[in-house]
Formats: structure tokens, sequence, C-alpha cells
């Protein structure tokens, strides 16, 4: 992910580095080098936008310009808004610092990773924070996804809730919250039922689930070779129920980076998280600032 744009960027700021002094016109003209390759990468055109006037009405004032190395100010600048718009500096920690149980709950369409992704959390919590992690599956649609969950917890070392036919999500996820508070767990984790795309219908289910647990993170899981349609999906999600944060999954993959870059200018929740990879050790926290320095090189 991000080989092309970065390819892309290095031989805009190679020519801006190689010269000495910089006008007007060749902050310009970068610039609109820079535009191509961001809308190239798939990113979001108002996002593009954004970043090349934020970049311009700081780069091209007189201190940049008549300094010592202005191409390396423009460069400086354009790793500010980037690191600004991938989200600011330093990862957003899950929030989990609420009395237990934490109910953690995840949302997403089918297909994005989510059962996956609660594996990995579920994984991550256990060793890097010493937690004790509960996976309960919701999904009462396909009930190969409530084995796939209690396969995956076992995989991952921790408790999965007993499977019980006929139940509704909003029961099962009472009914997890239940043994949680019972059986001393730390953190709950909701797995909710996928969908092929975003109706009505999942979005109310995943409302009564919240007003019935009141969980601490809602976390979206996207597909970041979606794209622009992983940004659409967000943005729905988060405006019909609400997101705390957002897990990117197959940053693996060669997407081009445009649904990583356009996420939080987007849909205002933060990237948490990025999937990479089928394993369950293969997630990563997001640190803009590391990412930018991944695209600018
Ligand atoms: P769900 O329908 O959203 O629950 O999706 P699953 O968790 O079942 O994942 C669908 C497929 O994507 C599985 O084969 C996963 O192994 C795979 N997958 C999940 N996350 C990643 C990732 O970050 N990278 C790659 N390459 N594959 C992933």
């Amino acid at each position: 992910m991000f080989e092309s744009l970065s390819n892309r960027l290095s031989s805009v700021f190679d020519r801006l580095r190689g010269r000495g002094a910089l006008s007007e016109t060749d902050v310009l003209e970068a610039m609109r080098e820079v535009r191509l390759a961001l809308l190239e990468a798939d990113v979001a055109l108002p996002v593009v936008k954004d970043f090349v006037t934020k970049v311009r009405e700081r780069a091209v004032g007189v201190e940049v310009l008549r300094s010592v190395s202005p191409g390396q100010q423009v460069i400086k600048i354009v790793n500010d808004v980037l690191i600004e718009q991938l989200g600011g500096e330093g990862a957003v920690p899950l929030n989990i610092n609420v009395p237990a149980p934490v109910p953690v709950l995840m949302v997403g369409l089918q297909g994005s990773g989510k059962t996956t992704t609660a594996g990995k959390i579920a994984l991550m919590l256990r060793t890097k924070e010493r937690k004790r992690v509960l996976l309960a599956s919701l999904d009462t649609q396909r009930p190969a996804a409530q084995l796939q969950l209690a396969q995956l917890a076992e995989r991952a070392e921790v408790s999965s809730l007993p499977i019980v036919q006929g139940q509704t999500p909003v029961q099962i996820a009472v009914r997890a919250m239940d043994a949680g508070r019972r059986e001393g767990f730390d953190i709950v984790i909701l797995d909710t039922a996928g969908r092929l795309s975003i109706d009505e219908e999942l979005m109310d289910e995943v409302k009564a689930i919240r007003a019935a647990t009141n969980p601490a993170e809602t976390l979206l899981v996207v597909d970041a070779m979606t794209g622009q349609d992983a940004v659409n999906t967000a943005r729905a999600f988060n405006e019909a129920v609400g997101v705390t944060g957002i897990v990117m999954t197959r940053m693996d993959g060669d997407a081009r980076g445009g649904a990583a870059l356009s996420m939080r200018a987007i849909t205002g929740a933060p990237i948490k998280l990025t999937g990479s990879g089928e394993k369950l050790d293969a997630m990563e926290a997001f640190h803009p600032e590391r990412v930018a320095g991944r695209i600018l090189g």
C-alpha cells in the first residue's frame, strides 16, 4: 500500500529539493502534481482539495520561499498537513478504561474482516494488556459465524460465549454481558452480523444492541481494498449509529491508500487499528506520523 503514491510524491519532492530558490509558481506547480498523485491514489476529492489548499496557504508565505532551504520547508509542510489529515500525532488507543466488563461492539459489512478482527483484538488485549476477554457472536443469520468466532477464540486462547440457538442478537448481547459480570471478564467483545450492504434493518439491530449494552467502543471494520466505498460505508455507519473508532483491514493488500487518507477527514472517526494479514497477530495501532513517513519516504 502507498507505494505508487510514495513514488510519485518522491519525484515531485526530488525536484523541489534540487532547487536553491523557489518561486510561488514552483510551489503551485508542485502542488498540482501532489493533487494528481492524491487523486490517483483514490483519495476523496474534498480531502484532496483541502490538503492542497492548506499546504499552499502555509507554503507560499515569504518566510518559506526566502528561507535557506525552501524545498525542504515545503516538504515539511506537506508532512505536517498529511499527519493532521491522518488524525494528528500519536495513535488513538482503545477506550477500555471503564469499569469491567467493558463492552466492545464490532460492526461492519460482511467480508470486511470483522470476525477475524474481533479475534485479533481479543489476542492483543489478552497478551499485551493482560485482560480476560470473552468473545460473543451475535450473528444469528449465519450459524457458521458463531462457530467461526468460537474457533478464533480458541486460537487466541480466550473464552467464547456458549452458543444457544433461538436467541435474538440483543438477547445474546445481554447474556454475554451477564456472563462477563458473573465470571469476572475484563472485556466482552460483541461481534455483530455483517450484511452485504448497509440497510435499515442492520442499523436498527446495531442500535438495539447499543441500547442494551452501552458499549465503550463501537468499532467499525472496513476493508482498505474497497477504497472510497470503505469511506462511504464508514460515513453511513457513523451517521446512523455513531462509531468510536475504525479498524482498516487488508493494509497488506495493494490498495492505493486513498481510504486510509480520506477516512478521518470524511467521517471524523479515528482509525485506531489496521489489519495486515490473516494471522491473529497481524494487527497494528495506527500511527499517523509513521504512515506519513511511509508515504513521504
Ligand atoms: P467478516 O465477514 O467481516 O467477519 O470477515 P472475516 O473475518 O470472516 O474475514 C474474511 C476474510 O478476510 C478471511 O479470509 C480473513 O482471513 C481475511 N482477512 C481479515 N483481515 C485481513 C487482513 O488484514 N489482511 C488480509 N490479507 N486478510 C484479512
